[in-house]
């Protein structure tokens, strides 16, 4: 059971609540919020779509989420972003922005050989490395019991990440 708990004390200037995302489970309460690097947030808005936001360090889901299977190692992905860009330079955050939304709005043939270049470089091996570690942690918490993912195996999560990713290496 998924417990999402809400911020009372709300200075939000937008419709974004801050949540913390508790796993529970018998006796266990796992707090998914835990995994976040320093000062990164859980927002949730009701018509949002999954993504990070690195500019203001957080994440955002929508409301509800959680509740549909798969959901949940897409947060762990969104978690994985936080911990790759935490690694990176303000530069390099804005330069992978502006790239992200040309792709996304103008599709792949808008960029530049050189932009696809550092596309590759910043997009896709993020990417990569988001969906690993997302991978890596939901096995770890399922290896000490704690299965935040009960209906999917480690083969279906791999071929998730797989079928996402492939959108991007076209
Ligand atoms: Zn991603």
């Amino acid at each position: 059971m998924i417990d999402i708990v809400k911020s009372t004390d709300q200075s939000q200037y937008d419709d974004f609540q801050l949540v913390e995302v508790v796993f529970l489970n018998g006796n266990t309460r796992f707090l998914v919020n835990s995994l976040l690097p320093t000062f990164w947030t859980i927002v949730q808005a009701p018509n949002a779509r999954i993504h990070t936001d690195p500019d203001r360090k957080r994440i955002v889901i929508p409301n509800p989420y959680l509740n549909q299977s798969g959901n949940m190692f897409s947060l762990f992905h969104e978690i994985g972003h936080g911990i790759v860009d935490d690694t990176k330079n303000e530069m390099e955050i804005e330069e992978e922005i502006f790239l992200r939304d040309k792709y996304s709005q103008l599709g792949p043939n808008s960029l530049s050989a050189m932009e696809k270049n550092r596309f590759r470089m910043l997009v896709v091996d993020s990417e990569k490395e988001a969906w690993k570690w997302a991978l890596k942690t939901i096995t770890n918490c399922r290896d000490r019991g704690l299965d935040l993912e009960p209906s999917l195996t480690k083969n279906d999560l791999k071929k998730l990440a797989n079928q996402k990713l492939a959108s991007y290496l076209r």
